[in-house]
């Protein structure tokens, strides 16, 4: 092997296991030392340190970032004006940011690979010698998104690196993330440690014993052209068939990679070769069906204790393993996506007769899915046409025959056939209090688990009208003021005694001693379910005064927290309760008539505007709302928020509901992935290894004896027999494990069933 480049970690690695298997342990130990003595005397001529000028921030960094902040902020648009719902605004941010971070560490690469190659931080991480990648990228890049306690990505990006320095901001982001890792490797390390202890108590007694157990069973794998060689490298060979013969068949060769490159030459090959599970030695593994021991390159020795080492080669990545998953721009998030660019600017022709349905990503951006296989063409001004191919499945971002422009994703399809990740329940929370509206909103109800929930069928707004909710008691009197005042009541209710007899006021209400015994009336409670006001009781009676029935004992004053005008007002009674929806100055927005081009649009009522729209040539509306009245020379217009919800959402309230603030209006489902680590991901290890659920109770036999299955069990087993088990007679009774006592039909029969284990013989 002739080194003509750069010699990594990797090529390194390549270049000690050719001389192992060529040469032999001595050569290989020879070589090492002399590469030992070489990376020395080189590192302590070189010096290698780390400075902090080393670290140089791309400038194109600046640039990136303002590319994703203006797309960032198109988003929020979208969002707030009820184009896009909360889930697809979250999975795009997370994507934009992506992509930005990814770009800017290729950008990194390039600069170094082209500008700087003899850079430290580069020769470093790149080497393989200390630091990877994603330490670079935090270096000198930017640190990107992180995820909060609960292993979800958190959508503000730490947008600094290292070389610059964090806020105080940046700094918290990271905190969340970094805490959870301290917390997860302090438990995973002793979760994975006992799964590494109960393996090995399980495995410990295999070990090899035997030189041959002369089985010709194995197991059967097909070696094709691309498939990876290296876990067949030392296996002992079956035989070997191609489609029509068998062409070798060898009872002793082991396999070498010299073998397997010639084999593959005649592929597909269909391989039979031994395995441990395929060994026939009794309670030990052979040597022939175990195959080479890797680490020395040769068949493995008698007395090797195997099971301990395929116990501890299971347990060791255990403490690493991580369950990542990356998030890219798309309809499918990880490496399962393939996206179909335009080759070059001109013209994308679309067939006239096109099989589609509409379908909408998890971005928001509605697509149309292919029915059918699909021919597009693309046309250029100069007429060179080309053919872009599309498979049936395949999302198609342009709709129409249009233009395109070079590099514009045209289409996408995903290489997995099914779409993957954890069915996640996302709850919307009211951000103010006001009235619910619906907006194309097609809801139906679905019973679902013995209860009837309202789900959306369609993809539609949701408006809430913002206003001050007033649930009153039937009998408080509503007083119609003008404004809502702290220090003027707007509702009263007079308090009436029904009976006559001695009265004797309390702090917080009164008592009445009358010939139906003591009533107690406590004013706290009777207004404590009433938000937003606060009351003032006055009484006219006098303590301990002895009243007729029917006298009026004084009052009950009710007063907003909220101040200002009142510009509309609706009341919706229940049974006992009447609610009034009151919208006051804070929930109105006003605009000068002459800044609207288009004055008659508004004349009809209900008429919605959103934010963004634009009013006449120099200016839009920075919210949205509906038309309430004119005042003047004023347009007056309550403040709503529109919130878009997706199909399949399950509603909480229904059209014209008054909702408080902070409660839960609806929830999303969704599917997006999210990062999981082992602790979640690893089966508990009594299910792994007992093959039991933990909290399903275990059946354990009273006393020693041999197992019989509930097969044999089934045969009518007399209490007291004899059996012939390794060639010994030993003499049986039958005894039962546990009872289970069924009923059967209405007679209430009393049946013993085995449970569990089965019969045990003593
Ligand atoms: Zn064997």
């Amino acid at each position: 092997m002739l080194l003509t480049q750069t010699v990594t970690k990797k090529l390194l690695e390549t270049l000690v296991h050719e001389t192992f298997t060529q040469f032999g342990n001595f050569s290989s130990s020879s070589l090492l030392d002399s590469l030992k003595l070489l990376g020395f005397y080189y590192a302590t001529i070189a010096g290698i340190s780390i400075n902090i000028e080393d670290l140089k921030t791309p400038d194109t960094k600046k640039k990136f970032l303002e590319n994703a902040n203006f797309e960032i902020e198109k988003i929020s648009k979208d969002w707030q004006q009820g184009f896009i719902s909360d889930t697809e605004r979250f999975q795009t941010i997370i994507d934009i940011w992506n992509i930005a971070t990814e770009s800017l560490k290729n950008r990194i690469i390039d600069y170094y690979q082209h500008f700087d190659p003899a850079n430290n931080l580069y020769i470093m991480a790149f080497s393989g010698a200390r630091g990877n990648i994603s330490q670079v990228r935090q270096l000198v890049g930017m640190r990107g998104l992180m995820s909060d306690q609960e292993g979800k990505i958190i959508d503000l990006p730490i947008q600094t690196n290292f070389r610059e320095g964090l806020s105080s901001i940046d700094y918290i982001i990271s905190s969340y993330g970094a805490r959870k890792g301290i917390v997860d490797t302090a438990l995973k390390t002793a979760d994975s440690g006992y799964l590494t202890r109960r393996l090995i108590y399980i495995a410990q007694d295999l070990v090899i014993r035997e030189l041959n157990c002369g089985t010709t069973e194995g197991i059967i794998i097909l070696l094709k052209k691309n498939s990876n060689i290296k876990n067949l490298i030392g296996r002992t060979l079956i035989y070997a068939k191609s489609q029509k013969n068998f062409f070798l068949q060898d009872l002793n060769l082991s396999l070498k990679e010299v073998d397997l490159i010639k084999l593959k030459k005649s592929a597909p090959v269909q391989l039979n070769v031994r395995s441990s599970l395929t060994c026939k030695s009794n309670g030990s593994i052979c040597q022939k069906c175990y195959g080479w021991d890797l680490a020395q390159q040769k068949l493995i020795s008698l007395g090797e204790a195997v099971g301990i080492l395929a116990a501890q080669s299971i347990g060791e990545p255990g403490t690493q393993l991580t369950m990542r998953t990356f998030h890219t721009g798309g309809i499918f998030t990880g490496e399962t996506t393939k996206q179909i660019f335009a080759p070059f600017s001109g013209k994308l022709i679309l067939p006239s007769s096109l099989k589609t349905v509409s379908y909408r990503t998890n971005h928001g951006i509605l697509v149309l899915k292919l029915q059918q296989e699909s021919n597009l063409i693309i046309l250029n001004w100069s007429g060179k046409q080309e053919e872009i191919f599309l498979n049936i499945g395949s999302y198609l971002y342009i709709s129409t025959t249009q233009f395109v422009k070079k590099g514009q994703v045209i289409a996408e399809y995903s290489l997995r056939s099914f779409l993957t990740g954890t069915r996640k329940l996302k709850p919307i929370y009211t951000s103010l209090a006001g009235e619910i509206k619906f907006e194309n909103l097609l809801v139906r109800k679905i019973n679902h688990e013995k209860r009837t929930i309202k789900v959306n069928e369609d993809d539609g707004v949701l408006w809430i009208a913002s206003g001050k909710i007033f649930p009153l008691p039937k009998e408080v009197k509503y007083l119609f003021p003008n404004t809502l005042n702290k220090k003027k009541a707007f509702a009263k209710l007079k308090i009436i005694s029904p009976y006559s007899g001695f009265l004797r006021l309390t702090k917080t209400g009164l008592i009445l001693i009358c010939s139906k015994g003591k009533i107690k009336i406590d004013f706290d409670n009777l207004v404590k379910n009433i938000p937003n006001c606060s009351f003032k009781f006055s009484f006219i009676t006098k303590n301990s005064q002895y009243i007729d029935s029917y006298t009026v004992l004084g009052f009950l004053e009710l007063f907003s927290n909220d101040e200002g005008k009142i510009y509309s007002l609706r009341k919706k009674e229940s049974f006992f309760i009447t609610t009034f929806f009151i919208v006051i100055e804070a929930d109105v927005w006003k605009i000068n008539s002459d800044q609207i081009n288009n004055f008659s649009f508004f004349e009809t009522k209900k008429t919605i505007v959103r934010s963004g729209k634009i009013l006449n040539t120099s200016s839009h509306l920075s919210r949205s709302g509906f038309f309430l009245k004119k005042d003047g020379f004023k347009m007056i217009f309550q403040h709503a928020i529109p919130i878009f919800l997706t199909r399949g959402t399950i509603l909480k309230y229904k059209q014209g509901d008054f909702v408080f603030e902070k409660k839960v209006l609806a929830t999303l489902i969704n599917y997006t992935q999210q990062t999981e680590d082992i602790v979640q991901g690893l089966p508990k290890i009594e299910e792994l290894i007992e093959a039991r659920k933990p909290k399903n109770k275990a059946y354990l036999a009273f006393k020693p004896g041999i197992f019989l299955t509930d097969s044999l069990s089934q045969e009518t087993i007399p209490e007291k027999f004899e059996r012939k088990i390794e060639g010994k007679v030993i003499k049986c009774t039958t005894v039962e494990t546990r009872k289970k006592i069924t009923k059967v039909g209405k007679k209430k029969k009393k049946k013993h069933k085995l449970f569990g284990l089965g019969k045990v013989f003593i």
